[in-house]
């Protein structure tokens, strides 16, 4: 019987990694986007049925920073 393996496998199921400082969590099911219990970091996540994947990390307040720095410099 093979319950026990399958069982073990099933507790990392939804769980993902932060990028920035490698902590697993497991973010709300179903979320687009959450962040990072340890160090606050937002992450846009996908998910294939129960397991959920980090895609990229919310750029928004950055991308925002670029553009205003990229005006400055022309
Ligand atoms: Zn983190």
């Amino acid at each position: 019987m093979t319950t026990g393996t399958s069982d073990k496998k099933r507790k990392r199921i939804g769980q993902v990694r932060c990028q920035n400082c490698f902590e697993r969590f497991s973010p709300q099911k179903g979320v687009d986007r959450t962040s990072c219990p340890e160090c606050g970091w937002e992450w846009y996540i996908s998910w294939s049925g129960e397991l959920a994947k980090i895609r990229k990390p919310v750029w928004d307040s950055w991308e925002e920073h670029i553009a205003e720095t990229r005006k400055k410099t022309k």
